[in-house]
């Protein structure tokens, strides 16, 4: 791997790329707020999803492990901030803003239901007929609706540029309802560059963080793993400089090295295509009918290859499949006895199934409840599993 240089040519006065995202370039907030004092206005996000409910709740929801499964394992919260990391380390080196892509990592997961992506399927097929459910719009709808904090508006009134890094992905129908932030689904154009590292730098995170998650529950083991190139290549380097080494050490090394090799495989990667792509704003980029960042198609096979592996041997293991099913049950269980009888939620949530009750009927019903299972953490959702359904079970 050659090693990092950091070009001086083409680098505004405030540090950044002509082509990364400006603070003065923002299409602003939603409502009016006067500008902050002391930060930055992608600062303020930040600290505002930082300080919101839904960020913490990200501490007890699953990313492939239920949380109370053990205390080592990843969660979302612990998820967003390695997402966090590796997406800053890229900005900075690629002279994008590293602040907003900071932000977009932090705020990425939010929307998630408990139960990981088992949890968002149930949903999901939950909602089919009121329009359905997809993590990604949840996040945008918890930062902008959801989260009632403010004196003035409803949600966080972020900026359009976080906005925008927060929704991966849309379909057209939704687009549609979305005004100018689903436009960019119709036209077929692309998020900043800190939007899409954002998006690399979460692959590299989950990838990298359930090899180590998976091997320490045991439910892989390290000579299955050495059939994964990019395992092996780092396998075989530390074993050979360091024969002695413990089993738990080399392990955190081998990912370690991993994981910098993907990084830096795709700085240098991103680096050519934008050198290729000679944009001259931030507009150059997003007017491309695809994303410009990537790996190199060597660590892009690589990469398929150890993605491969996880799905075969860690997701699909009966222990992880399991919960999934329970996970299912437990999700539709509470979905379908809300939905006939509101009157068993919760006073807060009432009022919120009322209210969208009123303006969209069925639809608005399913909503607020989906709304209510979607922000639940995997323990509340099972405690409120058992104060519904068990009857011992003092409510
Ligand atoms: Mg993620």
């Amino acid at each position: 791997m050659p090693s990092i240089t950091r070009p001086t040519d083409s680098i505004a006065s405030d540090g950044l790329a002509p082509w990364a995202t400006h603070e003065t370039g923002s299409r602003g907030r939603c409502f009016f707020e006067p500008p902050p004092n002391t930060r930055s206005e992608y600062q303020r996000d930040r600290d505002r999803i930082v300080h919101s409910g839904a960020f913490r709740r990200l501490e007890y929801k699953t990313q492939v492990f239920v949380n109370h499964e053990g205390d080592m394992f990843r969660t979302r919260l612990t998820h967003s901030i390695e997402v966090a990391q590796i997406s800053r380390s890229i900005a900075r080196v690629l002279h994008l803003n590293e602040t907003l892509s900071e932000t977009i990592a932090l705020a990425h997961d939010l929307g998630h239901t408990p139960f990981g992506h088992a949890g968002q399927d149930i949903l999901n097929e939950c909602m089919q007929d009121y329009g359905g459910f997809e993590h990604n719009l949840q996040s945008l709808r918890i930062i902008d609706e959801l989260e009632e904090k403010y004196a003035e508006f409803n949600g966080l009134n972020l900026t359009f540029e976080t906005r925008e890094g927060i929704l991966k992905h849309c379909s057209i129908s939704n687009a549609k309802k979305l005004g100018e932030l689903g436009q960019r689904f119709l036209n077929k154009q692309q998020p900043g560059l800190e939007a899409q590292i954002t998006n690399v730098a979460d692959e590299i995170a989950y990838n990298n963080h359930d090899v180590d998650d998976g091997l320490r529950a045991g439910l892989i083991d390290i000579n299955s793993l050495c059939d994964v190139r990019l395992f092996k290549e780092q396998h075989t380097a530390v074993m050979s400089a360091y024969p002695d080494i413990p089993e738990k050490r080399a392990i955190h090394e081998i990912i370690r090295r991993m994981i910098n090799d993907q990084v830096t495989d795709f700085i240098h990667n991103t680096r050519e295509c934008i050198k290729a792509a000679n944009p001259s704003s931030r507009d150059d980029i997003t007017r491309l009918n695809k994303p410009l960042v990537g790996f190199s198609s060597e660590m892009k096979a690589m990469n398929q290859e150890l993605k491969q592996f996880l799905r075969k041997n860690l997701y699909r293991h009966y222990r992880v499949h399991r919960m999934t099913a329970k996970a299912a049950i437990i999700i539709r269980s509470l979905f379908d006895a809300f939905l006939n009888d509101p009157l068993l939620l919760p006073p807060e949530q009432q009022q919120h199934v009322n209210l969208l009750e009123n303006a969209e009927a069925d639809s608005g019903r399913a909503r607020g409840i989906a709304d209510y299972i979607a922000g639940m953490t995997d323990r509340y959702a099972i405690r409120e599993y058992e104060r519904i359904f068990n009857a011992t079970e003092l409510t």
